[in-house]
């Protein structure tokens, strides 16, 4: 083990145990997942389906894929599993391609409002160019404008409604997207990657009785490993019943050869552990810890967007203090020992790379063990940081953007009153290792 690369695991383990983590797509797996997923399983090719490969030698890898399948089925009441897309952004091309012919009409959340890039964001992404891409957005209370899904969805008539995102702090109602996608025919893909641990733990509504295919990462709420799975509900299937073996296709030969047989075991792992009793004691703290934490933002003077959290997130609205503070905040925080994402707020009047937000979560501080009392401490470390740097305004000039940053940064990393916040922060995470969950 003399490679660099041990060391500089080390010391990714060493960042990770003494910072705080408040991004909310992350998590902190078991040792048992972690475990499978160094091991002999991925040596091995096994492009196809459990009993239909194409290469010899999967006797056990088809079952380890079966018994991935059949505990999510489990878990959620689903009649149609896949585990095999390689991430989520692939995940959903993939149902589009099973859904839709190039062209056909997308629709989804804007990804300044909180969708996600793969949701049909017009130019950059393969969804908005392959696709017709509409998208919809939120009131100014930051709620998902169900006037507007219901008015754009009779003017374009979809082919496929998305409702996921990743930056809404509000449950989703599911209910009546299916309300406007029955308006128009469309198929309704409820993409949960955020929120699935809240989904299984009975802290958000289930999209199971409401969309048609399901999406969803394995490494966010969750708590598996990297990856996604594809669910087809029985609304899903009696609308189509070739509904499952397009999905299959759509994967391989679609878009993807061997399947990661090892993330595969992961997620049989993960999905045995999302049954227990104890995973739902864990979303329960998930929704507790992120209440106490934007009580205490709002009781220190702290705007979040909509004004509060029904999930496991919540967005801090620095407009207050001036526009595109978002960056400098983000970056104080790190230095102060608090790792989250710049993030652009509704009403947005920066830009998406110089946003005037910050995005937090309370998922893996909960796999830590962390409860209420560290939250409002965590609460007021970034009440702190924010007081500190709230100055540090960025030039309105673009030209003058990047010294500014620049900078600021070198000043940043050693500013006493950030470097004291980080020594508080390090006490604290001592006492809630990684692994010991
Ligand atoms: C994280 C996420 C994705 C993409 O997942 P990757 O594994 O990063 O490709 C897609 N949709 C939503 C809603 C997400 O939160």
């Amino acid at each position: 083990m003399t490679d660099k690369i041990f060391k500089l695991i080390e010391q990714e383990e060493q960042r990770q145990t003494e910072m705080i983590g408040l991004i909310p797509s992350e998590n902190n797996v078991s040792p048992e997942v972690s475990a499978v997923l160094a091991t002999c399983l991925s040596n091995k090719y096994a492009e196809g389906y459990p009993g239909r490969r194409y290469y010899e030698g999967n006797q056990i890898v088809d079952q380890v894929e079966q018994l991935a399948i059949d505990r999510v089925k489990e878990l959620f009441k689903v009649p149609y599993v896949n585990v095999q897309p390689y991430s989520g952004s692939p995940a959903n091309f993939a149902i589009y391609f099973a859904l839709m012919k190039p062209g056909e009409t997308l629709m989804g959340l804007k990804l300044s409002m909180g969708g996600h890039l793969t949701h049909g964001h017009p130019d950059v992404t393969a969804s908005g160019r392959f696709y017709t891409s509409v998208q919809y957005g939120v009131t100014a209370d930051a709620r998902i404008d169900f006037a507007e899904v219901e008015k754009l969805a009779l003017k374009h008539k979809p082919k496929v409604i998305v409702a996921g995102n990743t930056a809404y702090p509000f449950e989703l109602d599911f209910k009546k997207f299916r309300a406007i996608a029955d308006m128009v025919g469309a198929w309704l893909v409820a993409d949960i990657s955020h929120v699935t641990g809240l989904v299984i733990g009975g802290e958000h509504m289930s999209p199971v009785p409401y969309a048609d295919v399901i999406m969803t990462t394995t490494h966010k709420t969750f708590r598996g490993p990297r990856g996604a799975m594809i669910l087809a509900t029985d609304r899903g299937l009696k609308r189509d019943p070739e509904l499952g073996k397009k999905i299959d296709a759509a994967i391989i030969p679609g878009l993807q050869g061997g399947p990661h047989n090892a993330t595969s075991a992961g997620i049989a792992v993960a999905a045995a552990e999302a049954a227990k009793p104890k995973f739902k004691k864990y979303a329960q703290q998930i929704r507790k810890n992120a209440d106490a934490m934007a009580a205490e933002f709002k009781k220190l003077g702290l705007t979040l967007v909509g004004g509060g959290t029904e999930t496991h997130l919540m967005v801090i609205d620095l407009t207050p203090f001036g526009v595109s503070l978002g960056t400098q905040v983000a970056f104080a925080m790190d230095v102060a020992g608090i790792y989250a994402n710049r993030n652009t707020v509704p009403t947005e009047k920066g830009s998406p790379f110089y946003p005037s937000g910050i995005r937090v979560g309370t998922p893996l501080v909960t796999t830590r063990g962390m409860k209420e009392k560290e939250m409002r401490q965590i609460a007021g470390w970034i009440a702190r940081v924010v007081e500190h740097v709230k100055t540090e305004q960025l030039p309105s000039d673009p030209k003058q953007r990047a010294a500014f940053l620049k900078d600021f940064r070198v000043r940043a990393q050693k500013d006493p009153v950030l470097l004291k916040i980080r020594k508080e922060v390090t006490a604290v995470t001592k006492n809630f290792p990684l692994f010991k969950w």
